[in-house]
């Protein structure tokens, strides 16, 4: 079956006369347990849920490996790296992906005593750490600068050196990318952002090929106690549904909005890897099949870009990314990653495309418009 059908079924539980479709939440700490704990499937509410039990079943469907849930995407992130990594074990990280990943890395993971390695995203330059690597961790399209490398390359690259390999792929989504497919052991995402996309919940998992990780990764859960709650896990489930068609719109817009941006004066880059003449095109067609709802772009400096932003109306600002509503904002704000003060991220929503375009263009012009009254040099 085709993607759009496949989200909408994923994880359901059989039919049954009289029972829901998708059965509510279940909201349990303690659950009936008389004599021996393991005859039971459910014992304990840190241990398992049965809404988490059909969520990660429509995770690995989709995934095409078993999948384990967590309570946010870091969580997700941490558990990979704290059943992989031992001490004096290196990691090969991209230097441009998600800020925090690499701070947890750089921060905690080298102080007890793991060498961290950093190169960027682009021209698959991560291939240079392998060298002694145990585990080599991508994110494609890296997030917030949106470059693409090559998975399936860099995947055999890195068996071949003896080390496994880990892609956050939240930025794509899995109906956007299949890391499992192109050869990776693990796929990470955040589904705070594009996967539940509405904005109203933290959430993460991880799928893995080989089903002993999944085991491992159950065990640091339960010990680590990064569980989610049912309510996020049903919300997110019902959220899955509507993926392939929110993506459809999300991607879209995108599309329209960076081929706007390319041709504004006052846009000084556009980063889009479903825009034909971004670096990124060619690979990401090959490897992906959408291009997902985010766009960079940069404008002149911190003063464009703030005004640009209080000038939206319907775009808002905000973090995060992947939600039905429009969001964007001046990365720098934050620090940590090497990108202009100008940067913008911005996140194509599911409203009308041609409401957004209109909406970036009457706060384009006010930009220009600024400009001419008070010099912003
Ligand atoms: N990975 C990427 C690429 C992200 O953008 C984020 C959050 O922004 C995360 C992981 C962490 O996800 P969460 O905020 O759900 O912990």
């Amino acid at each position: 079956m085709r993607d759009g059908t496949r989200v909408v079924r994923a994880g359901l539980p059989p039919m049954m006369q009289g029972e829901p479709f998708l059965p509510g939440p279940t909201f349990a700490g303690s659950y009936h347990l008389t004599g021996n704990p393991s005859t039971s499937d459910y014992s304990y509410g840190r241990y398992h849920n049965p809404t988490w039990t059909h969520f990660e079943q429509a995770l690995g469907e989709l995934e095409g490996g078993p999948a384990i849930i967590f309570g946010s995407g870091m969580a997700a992130v941490t558990a990979v790296l704290g059943v992989t990594l031992r001490v004096g074990d290196v990691l090969a990280m991209p230097s441009d992906g998600y800020y925090t990943a690499r701070m947890l890395a750089e921060g905690y993971l080298a102080r007890q005593g793991i060498e961290v390695r950093l190169a960027p995203t682009a021209e698959n330059a991560q291939q240079e750490l392998l060298g002694g690597a145990t585990l080599l961790w991508l994110e494609t399209p890296s997030n917030p600068g949106l470059d693409v490398c090559d998975l399936a390359k860099l995947v055999a690259a890195a068996h071949h050196h003896g080390a496994l390999v880990a892609v956050d792929n939240t930025t794509a989504t899995v109906l956007g990318q299949q890391p499992l497919q192109l050869g990776a052991d693990f796929s990470v995402s955040s589904d705070t952002k594009t996967l539940t996309g509405h904005g109203d919940l933290i959430l993460g998992h991880v799928a893995v090929r080989a089903s002993s990780w999944r085991d491992r990764l159950q065990t640091f859960r339960t010990q680590q106690g990064s569980v989610p709650g049912p309510m996020e896990v049903w919300l997110a489930h019902r959220s899955l549904a509507t993926l392939d068609v929110r993506l459809e719109r999300q991607c879209k817009s995108a599309l329209e909005i960076a081929q706007f941006l390319a041709i504004q004066p006052e846009v000084v880059l556009v980063r889009y890897p479903g825009l034909p003449q971004d670096p990124a095109y060619t690979l990401a067609s090959r490897q992906m099949k959408h291009y997902g709802p985010v766009v960079s772009f940069v404008l002149k400096g911190q003063a464009q870009a703030e005004h640009f932003l209080d000038a939206c109306r319907l775009v808002w600002e905000a973090t995060s990314f992947g939600g039905v509503h429009t969001t964007a904002e001046r990365r720098a704000r934050w620090g940590g990653d090497a990108i202009p003060e100008g940067f913008i991220r911005l996140s194509a929503g599911c409203e009308d495309t041609q409401d957004l375009l209109e909406d970036i263009a009457q706060a384009l012009t006010s930009v220009s418009t600024e400009a001419k009254g008070h010099s912003y040099l």
